[in-house]
């Protein structure tokens, strides 16, 4: 349907003339929206529930392993996820310490209600920016053979044209809610769902996938015994989220709340066990996948059978309530049940359940159909991020928001888009992974599934991607000098450890002896001295004269660079080699079906995918090394063929 045919539909009316509509206003709609206004467009966020927006319909925390890297990663490009989190922050933790700060994830429990208020009252002081409570049915296009977007309408008959479109859905398109026998035609939270969108894409051609997900109940704390469970204190010397809080000294909450955890018990087992018959994930109800990584409690015990007992962490959801989320006991068994779940774990016993546990199933788009931009390969100048392209969680939703956001403004602007490979950041993992391996289940980040994690440490992301996003237009002036201030300061700090040299004193003795390493026999530059596993910064205070005061985050990144330069210079040659072959642009209009050599699961799988170049070609899976070499062969031939001509 196009603007003309939308407006003929009865009551139909023009609305609106926009350069950017963005669908929904979750983590990844809330990012889109803002970089689309900070870039100077006139943009217009739709949401079906105003009071919803930013919503955290599942855990009441942003960030965790590999998630808080993307965190940092969104607020290094000028995002908005990290200052609102640093504002509504009730408990700070860095996550992996014992791992080293190659993987240091923060992660940080969240006021829930206070999280949507203080992104709403954020989105709303945006000049360029709209934000209106309506139920999109229709994706507007123009064009036959190849479609462009023209606008959106809505289910009132609101008719809004747009030069660009970023849908980001989230868990609501045709989506539905299970607990055991009982299916309610709702969203998230029962919130109204989204209906006619996902039919509305299916037929411009764009193919739709079916997830699940699932969530636990919330309980009220009043009623629970705090004595019987271990409690689990937050942490005050972790860097905020964002990096302009961190220059600007403002760091996390002192007065953190206290999580608990608790075990399951033998009778949570029998209780579950004895009523696998009622569970829909057993009985067929629901149809859609869910996640690997984030499995429900019953699937915890069906699959991990040689686990006596499971851990649950009880969680705060906002100093002004008394509501408690159970971490790790996601559930869709039927409500009856899900009380005697509860009241069989440790301290719960008396526990009155606020809200129940739930499954819901969802429509969401195949991230093949997408390129790395995360514009549609299908409809020109139509963008999706977040739960939509088959991802699970906040902080991925985010990550692919920004994008989103920054390219369809890039797009009207007519000035090219930007792609993050995947030895620049997190989020050019999660993205590659989309939309080169796509996906069969909802997909959550890790640390293992980034290749060069050592370069992609939560603290040097806006050394990363801080010019990135200044290039784009998203970091001001006032920001950007800070961030060069910093820059220098670790560039300045880092040659003056290695061009400082101190004697083996008496008192150097004493110092390292104190932490279990030895004397060495000569001078030692400073820079030598602190990539010694068990020395410190702060630990050779006494014995560096000329030291000047420095912020905790420049000291701490250069004290981290010295004691991976090994590594690093390692990872730098395997990333020189991932970027040659990222280098190896492969033509738009490559017919892979007429490259002799290449096997026929690689010519159908190439000719679906669609690389950009022979990196992205090497990791789709299906396409042999052998292909590769073929690959290889045919752009070289290319590459003269240009010459000669
Ligand atoms: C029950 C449940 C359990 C979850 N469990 C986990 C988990 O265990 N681990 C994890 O990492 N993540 C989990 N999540 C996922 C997490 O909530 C999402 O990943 C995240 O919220 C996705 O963000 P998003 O921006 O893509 O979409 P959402 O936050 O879902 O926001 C979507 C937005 O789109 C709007 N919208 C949708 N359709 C329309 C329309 N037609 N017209 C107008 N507006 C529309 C909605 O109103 C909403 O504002 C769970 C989510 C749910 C619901």
């Amino acid at each position: 349907m196009n603007i003309k045919e939308a407006l003929s539909v009865e009551n139909a009316y023009m609305a609106g003339d926009y350069d950017v509509a963005v669908v929904g206003a979750g983590h990844a709609g809330c990012e889109a929206a803002a970089a689309c206004a900070n870039l100077g467009l006139r943009t217009v966020l739709f949401t079906l529930h105003l009071d919803s927006l930013a919503n955290l319909p599942c855990n009441p925390s942003i960030g965790g392993t590999a998630k808080g890297q993307l965190v940092r990663e969104i607020d290094a490009l000028g995002g908005v996820m990290g200052k609102i989190a640093d504002k509504c922050c009730i408990q700070m933790r860095m996550l992996n310490r014992s791992k080293g700060p190659a993987v240091y994830s923060p992660r940080a429990q969240m006021d829930r209600s206070r999280y949507s208020a203080a992104m709403k009252a954020y989105l709303e002081t945006l000049e360029n920016l709209d934000i209106r409570q309506a139920h999109i049915t229709d994706l507007l296009t123009d064009g036959e053979d190849k479609l462009s977007v023209a606008g959106v309408l809505t289910e009132s008959r609101a008719v809004y044209s747009a030069k660009a479109v970023v849908i980001c859905s989230g868990t609501y398109m045709e989506s539905r809610t299970i607990r055991g026998e009982v299916v309610c035609l709702t969203g998230p939270d029962g919130l109204p769902r989204s209906i006619g969108l996902s039919a509305s894409l299916a037929s411009a051609g764009i193919p739709i996938l079916r997830f699940k997900t699932g969530t636990p109940v919330r309980v009220n704390s009043n009623k629970i015994d705090f004595t019987v469970m271990t409690r689990q204190d937050g942490e005050t010397d972790v860097p905020p989220f964002s990096f302009d809080n961190e220059m600007n000294g403002i760091g996390v909450p002192q007065d953190q709340v206290p999580c608990w955890s608790v075990w399951t018990t033998p009778d949570t087992r029998e209780i579950i066990s004895s009523n696998m018959d009622r569970s829909p994930l057993y009985s067929g109800v629901i149809t859609g996948i869910g996640p690997r990584y984030c499995p429900s409690i019953e699937d915890k015990f069906m699959r991990f059978k040689d686990k006596e007992r499971h851990q649950i962490f009880v969680e705060p959801m906002g100093r002004e309530t008394s509501e408690m989320y159970l971490q790790g006991f996601s559930t869709s068994l039927p409500e009856e049940i899900q009380i005697k779940m509860v009241h069989s774990l440790p301290g719960l016993d008396k526990a009155v359940i606020q809200r129940s546990a739930y499954a819901i199933e969802y429509d969401l788009v195949d991230p093949l159909s997408l390129l790395p931009t995360l514009e549609s390969k299908i409809v020109t100048g139509l963008y999706t991020a977040g739960q939509i392209n088959g991802s699970s969680g906040y902080e991925e939703a985010a990550a692919q928001g920004i994008i989103a956001g920054i390219n369809a403004a890039l797009k009207v602007k007519g000035e090219e888009q930007i792609v993050l490979d995947r030895s620049q950041a997190y989020i050019g993992v999660l993205i590659d992974d989309l939309v080169t391996k796509g996906t069969s289940e909802p997909y959550r980040m890790m640390t293992s599934r980034a290749e060069y994690r050592l370069f992609l440490r939560q603290d040097n992301a806006d050394m990363r991607l801080t010019p990135i996003g200044k290039k784009a237009g998203l970091i001001s002036e006032e920001r950007y000098g800070r961030f060069l201030a910093k820059k220098e300061s670790v560039e300045k700090e880092t040659q003056r450890l290695r061009d400082t040299y101190i004697a083996p004193t008496d008192e150097l003795k004493v110092i390292l002896e104190s932490v279990g390493t030895t004397l060495p026999p000569s001078g030692i530059s400073l820079a030598e001295l602190l990539k010694r596993p068990q020395v410190t910064y702060e630990l050779i205070a006494s014995v560096d004269k000329k030291r000047e005061p420095l912020p905790i985050a420049v000291t701490k990144e250069v004290e981290t660079d010295l004691k991976y330069e090994g590594y690093l210079k390692l990872e730098k040659e395997k990333i020189e080699k991932f970027s040659e072959l990222e280098r190896r642009l492969l033509p738009e209009d490559t017919d892979y079906e007429k490259i002799s050599g290449l096997r026929l699961e690689a010519r159908q799988k190439l000719n679906a995918v669609r690389p950009l170049n022979i990196g992205q070609a090497s990791r789709i899976s299906g396409v042999s090394p052998a292909d590769i070499s073929v690959l290889l062969v045919y752009t070289e031939m290319l590459k003269r063929k240009d010459k000669e001509e």
